[in-house]
């Protein structure tokens, strides 16, 4: 029998791990898992082909007890309503986790960008914004990329939201340079999944250089992820996307192969540094460390079992069901949290909010420097809670955001 995977009841079922060691009361619970508001709005486009087509977005905002809500917009074809729903609140515990002064919120949109024009995207992205604008600005809701959504997609949410409001860069980060993007954003996620992998692999005594290290997906998390990996020692030995696998004992090119993606259509199937496999067998490549960097719900049951690895980063939110989980557990291998993990894109968005404030930039290198400071803190906040309470790092960092999360909306009152 297949698992049944609900992203959203996944979250809340990690949520309960941590409430139950906290000992939180059953009311308090609901609150905090229940998101604050939820929009959900048509999108008609007119087509390059002349027909008009209604596509469906949403937008959830869980939780801002901390400051505004912040969260990326995703596209596509199988995004829903639940799924925001999770994504929305993996925000609220993530901004926590590091310690940044924001809530948590999620956007999408069901669509296939493969199969549409940068005309057409540019239509859909106008309209989803326009049409969720009210709840969206700087000290409100602020939106950032996610899958299937770039900096040019940004632009856009930045130039229609600025429509009506005036120019306001603080109303979206991950926005290019030239428009108030921060220096740093674009490589930021990866850069974290990196320097987490780094300290993590530090308490467990593995040893980094020459360790072998597996990835699912190479986009933006993912080949940031690879590269900061291969700089620090690292060798990618495996990588797999929707479209196939590569895989090299020795270790792959990870620069030729990040052309060789840029060239192909944003595959690294085909790449000739390595022999191809079959994109479903990534999890069973044999390595010290395995990093997914794609989609939710992709650590199963059946796909646990066959995990060679000792470490699990979590580039990709929500990959790993509760089930999975358990697994992992049982069979000793530690799985780092998407809320700790990849937190270092929504660290450097804050950078970059920060910065648009004020219409004051920094360097890469003060960006870079002001990440790692915040993301070695969480992982070693988190590493204390792991200590204290013998538990799993993901319940772990759930005690941690709970704990903060709960203490705000005591102090501003219910
Ligand atoms: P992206 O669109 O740049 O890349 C997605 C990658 O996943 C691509 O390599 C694609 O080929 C691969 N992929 C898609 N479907 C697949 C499938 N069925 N099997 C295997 N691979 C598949 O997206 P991204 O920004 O790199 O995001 C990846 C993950 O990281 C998502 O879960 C996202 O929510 C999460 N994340 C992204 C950021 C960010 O700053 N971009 C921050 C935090 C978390």
């Amino acid at each position: 029998m297949t698992e049944h995977i609900n992203l959203f009841e996944n979250v809340n079922r990690q949520f309960d791990e941590a409430a139950d060691i906290l000992g939180m009361a059953q009311e308090v619970r609901e609150v905090l898992k229940t998101p604050y508001r939820e929009v959900a709005v048509a999108l008609p486009v007119r087509m390059d082909d002349g027909s008009l087509k209604v596509f469906h977005g949403y937008r959830v905002q869980h939780n801002g007890v901390r400051g505004p809500q912040k969260g990326g917009i995703r596209f596509h074809p199988e995004v829903d309503l639940d799924d925001v729903r999770a994504l929305a609140s993996l925000m609220t515990w993530k901004t926590a986790v590091v310690n940044i002064p924001f809530g948590g919120a999620k956007g999408g949109v069901q669509c296939d960008p493969s199969k549409m024009s940068l005309h057409e995207l540019e239509n859909l992205t106008r309209r989803y914004t326009a049409k969720i604008s009210m709840v969206l600005g700087p000290t409100r809701d602020i939106p950032a990329p996610d899958v299937n959504t770039n900096a040019q997609t940004m632009a856009w949410v930045m130039d229609e939201y600025g429509r009506k409001a005036g120019h306001a860069p603080a109303c979206v980060t991950g926005k290019p340079i030239e428009l108030g993007g921060s220096q740093g954003r674009e490589a930021a996620t990866g850069k974290g999944v990196a320097l987490i992998t780094r300290e993590a692999a530090g308490v467990m005594g593995l040893k980094l250089e020459g360790a072998r290290v597996v990835l699912q997906g190479f986009g933006n998390v993912g080949s940031y992820t690879g590269k900061f990996l291969d700089e620090m020692g690292a060798k990618i030995v495996a990588v797999a996307d929707h479209a196939g696998g590569v895989r090299n004992p020795k270790g792959l090119d990870v620069k030729a192969l990040a052309a060789h993606v840029k060239a192909n259509k944003g595959t690294v199937a085909g790449f000739p540094g390595g022999e191809a496999f079959p994109r479903e067998e990534v999890f069973a490549q044999d390595c010290d460390i395995l990093i997914p960097a794609a989609l939710g719900g992709v650590l199963t049951k059946e796909t646990a079992e066959t995990v060679k690895a000792k470490l699990i980063v979590e580039g990709a939110n929500a990959p790993t069901t509760t089930v999975a989980d358990h697994i992992f557990k049982e069979r000793g291998i530690v799985v780092i949290p998407d809320i700790l993990a990849n937190a270092g894109g929504v660290t450097v968005s804050y950078f970059e909010w920060v910065q648009n404030l004020q219409q004051f930039f920094w360097e890469e290198a003060e960006v870079f420097e002001k990440e790692e400071k915040i993301m070695v803190q969480a992982f070693h906040d988190v590493h204390d809670k792991v200590v204290k309470h013998g538990c799993t790092y993901r319940t772990a960092a759930f005690v941690l955001a709970l704990e903060r999360v709960y203490k705000a909306n005591v102090m501003r009152g219910w």
